[in-house]
C-alpha cells in the first residue's frame, strides 16, 4: 500500500510511539485520525503531524469501551471520507508480581490490576479491529491493520497481566490475518524490545545500563525504528500474518 493520501487510525497516538508512528507516516503523506484519552496531547501530535506533511485530526475515545470505538470509526469514516487502516498501539503497564511472599503471602497481583490491562490492551486492539474491519467491508476498500504487541508475550517476570495481553494480540493477529485476507486486509504486528521514550529518559545511568547490558545491540531502540516498521508493514503487500520483532536480538 503506498502511504500517499491513506486514512490511518493510529491509536495511543498522542504521545510516546504513537506520535513517532503517526509522524513518520504523517511525513510520507498519510492522512492520520489519532486516538487518545488527552486532549491536550492530541492536539500537539497533530499539530505535529501536520508540520511533518501530513493532514490529522484528533479523536477523544477509550478503546476499551465498545460504544466509543464504534462512535470513533464511524466519525473517522465520515471525517475524512474514507478509512485504509489502523495501528493498535494503545496501551498500558500495571505491573507487579503474581504473589509477594516474605514469611507468607503478603500481597497479590490484584483482580483490578489484571483486567486493567486486559482491557486496554487486548480488548482494546479487538474492538478496534472488528470496528475498522466492518467498516472496510462495508467501504468495499483493501485494508492495512498493524498491531503493537511486545517481547513479554514470551512471558516475562512482573507482567503476568502484559505478557497474557500482548501474547493474545499476537496469536489474534495470525487469526485476523487469516480470516480477512479474502477481503484484501492484511494484518500483522510489531513486537519491540526495550524502546526509548519518555518513560525511559528519567531513569538512573546504571538502571539504563543494567537494562540495555543483555541486548546484543547493546542500546535500546528508537521509536523512529519502531516508525519505521509500521510503516514497512503497511507498505509491503505481501506482509501479513506476521510479528516483526524489533528489540536488538534481545530475547526473553
Ligand atoms: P505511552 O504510555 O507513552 O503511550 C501510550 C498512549 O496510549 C498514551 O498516549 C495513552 O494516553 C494512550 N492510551 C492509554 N490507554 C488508552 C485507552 N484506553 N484509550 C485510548 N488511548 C489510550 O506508551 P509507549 O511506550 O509509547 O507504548 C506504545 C505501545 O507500544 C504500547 O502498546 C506498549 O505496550 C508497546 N510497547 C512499548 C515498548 C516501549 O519500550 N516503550 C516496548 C514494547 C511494546
Amino acid at each position: 500500500m503506498q502511504l500517499k493520501e491513506k486514512i490511518i487510525i493510529v491509536t495511543g497516538g498522542g504521545q510516546g510511539l504513537g506520535r513517532a508512528m503517526a509522524e513518520h507516516l504523517a511525513a510520507k503523506g498519510a492522512r492520520l485520525a489519532l486516538v487518545d484519552l488527552n486532549e491536550e496531547r492530541l492536539a500537539a501530535a497533530v499539530a505535529a503531524c501536520k508540520s511533518a506533511g501530513g493532514d490529522a485530526g484528533a479523536y477523544l475515545c477509550n478503546v476499551a469501551d465498545e460504544e466509543q470505538v464504534g462512535g470513533m470509526v464511524a466519525q473517522v469514516a465520515e471525517d475524512f471520507g474514507g478509512l485504509d487502516g489502523l495501528v493498535n498501539n494503545a496501551g498500558i503497564l500495571r505491573d507487579g508480581l503474581l504473589l509477594k511472599v516474605k514469611d507468607g503471602v503478603i500481597g497479590k497481583m490484584s483482580l483490578a490490576q489484571w483486567q486493567a490491562v486486559i482491557d486496554v490492551n487486548l480488548t482494546g486492539v479487538f474492538l478496534c479491529t472488528r470496528e475498522v474491519a466492518a467498516k472496510l467491508v462495508e467501504l468495499q476498500r483493501a485494508g492495512v491493520i498493524v498491531n503493537i504487541s511486545s517481547i513479554s508475550r514470551a512471558g516475562n517476570m512482573g507482567q503476568t497481566n502484559y505478557s497474557a495481553a500482548k501474547a493474545g494480540v499476537a496469536s489474534a493477529t495470525v487469526v485476523w490475518a487469516k480470516e480477512l485476507a479474502r477481503y484484501g486486509i492484511r494484518v500483522a504486528g510489531v513486537a519491540p524490545g526495550f524502546i526509548e521514550t519518555e518513560m525511559v529518559a528519567s531513569m538512573k545511568p546504571e538502571a539504563l545500563e543494567k537494562m540495555t547490558a543483555g541486548i546484543p545491540l547493546r542500546r535500546m531502540g528508537k521509536p523512529e525504528e519502531i516508525a519505521h516498521s509500521v510503516a514497512y508493514i503497511f507498505e509491503n503487500d505481501y506482509y501479513t500474518g506476521r510479528i516483526l520483532e524489533l528489540d536488538g536480538g534481545l530475547r526473553l
